[in-house]
């Protein structure tokens, strides 16, 4: 029988977003619920080395979000490992409903549910994926040892990926559609100074070869249409994020490619009592700092709402 459970508070996601919520909301004593959902600890658990993190010199991805998590458990929030399959914002207190049949009943939410890896769009590459294709150099450089692999991408993922390649492969190769990088100048002066790291400007991979693992891709330039393959034995893809609102779909309000909106300078989304904090509703800045930030303001504004609607129980009984 599904157990019907209900929380001051649902924090739904545990990335920088979602533990930072939990912290303040811990500590305003609202005895927090923080569903993990499918990875917990988000996109930081997938990066190797973290140097802008206030504090940190320079700290490992899971370490960085293990320390969250046992600091939101060590204030007081219920971590529950759990992935919520349906919400129903139109009733008071919200509904969330989890994958293992609990049923959330919930004064206030916090969405913070991120942002995952965008990738080609290509047959070749679905195929391939987990045969030498992939969007995560953290997890799978280490297959690469003595070989020749391919970032696509321009921006700091892509670059950091590649700099991080470096460490197993013999050779890399960066391809970019452009002819210039979108990443940050610190950033593209490692790569440029890295001997392991060839660039390929102006193409795109329109085809990725092999039939057990990838033997090669095809790039297209984009400036003249022609048509070239290079033998690599794995691809790694680092082309941007989507964010993670299918969920939310037709709940609150959302722009065109999916983002969760929120009034300025405020979490606040187009229901009351619902908050949105980290990448869901961020396509600017998307830094585990400033995810940390929004999930603080989605705390403080949700413990506002909570007492006034508080305040106003209390006029009505009077
Ligand atoms: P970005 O959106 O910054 O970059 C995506 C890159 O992929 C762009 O260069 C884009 O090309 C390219 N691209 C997008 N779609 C395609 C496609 N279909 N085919 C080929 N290329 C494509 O994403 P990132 O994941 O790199 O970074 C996300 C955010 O996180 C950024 O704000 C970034 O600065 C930040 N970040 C910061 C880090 C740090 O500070 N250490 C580390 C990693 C990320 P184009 O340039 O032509 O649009």
């Amino acid at each position: 029988m599904a157990s019907v459970r209900h929380t001051k508070i649902l924090i739904i996601g545990s990335g920088p977003a979602g533990y930072t919520a939990a912290i303040y909301a811990a500590r305003a004593a609202l005895a927090p619920v923080l569903v993990s959902g499918l990875q917990p600890g988000g996109q930081l658990t997938i990066t190797t080395d973290v140097e802008n993190w206030p504090g940190e010199t320079s700290i490992m991805g899971p370490e960085l979000m293990l320390k969250m998590e046992s600091q939101a458990r060590a204030v007081g929030t219920e971590i529950v490992s759990d992935i919520i399959a349906s919400v129903d914002f139109s009733r008071r207190p919200f509904v969330a409903t989890a994958d293992s049949g609990t049923v959330w009943h919930a004064d206030t939410v916090v969405i913070a549910t991120g942002a995952s890896a965008r990738w080609l769009g290509l047959d070749s590459e679905t195929r391939l994926r987990g045969k030498g294709v992939s969007a995560c150099a953290t997890c799978d450089g280490f297959f690469f040892r003595g070989k020749h692999v391919a970032v696509v991408g321009g921006g700091n993922t892509a670059v950091e990926e590649a700099l991080f390649l470096t460490n197993f492969a013999q050779q890399v190769t960066l391809i970019h559609r452009r002819g210039e990088l979108r990443a940050d100048k610190t950033n593209q002066a490692r790569l440029f100074a890295n001997p392991k790291i060839a660039m390929v400007w102006n193409a795109a991979v329109t085809d990725i070869t092999g039939s057990h693992g990838v033997e090669g891709i095809l790039l297209t330039d984009t400036v003249t249409g022609d048509n070239r393959s290079l033998a690599v034995d794995g691809l790694f893809v680092a082309i941007g994020h989507d964010p993670a609102t299918a969920l939310f779909a037709g709940q609150v309000a959302m722009d065109s490619e999916g983002y969760i909106l929120t009034a300025p300078d405020s979490t606040a989304t187009s229901v009351p009592g619902v908050f949105a904090a980290g990448d869901v509703q961020d396509k600017v800045y998307r830094q585990a700092v400033t995810a940390a930030g929004r999930g603080c303001m989605a705390a403080l504004e949700a413990e506002r709402f909570l007492a006034h609607a508080a305040d106003h129980a209390e006029q009505v009984a009077a």
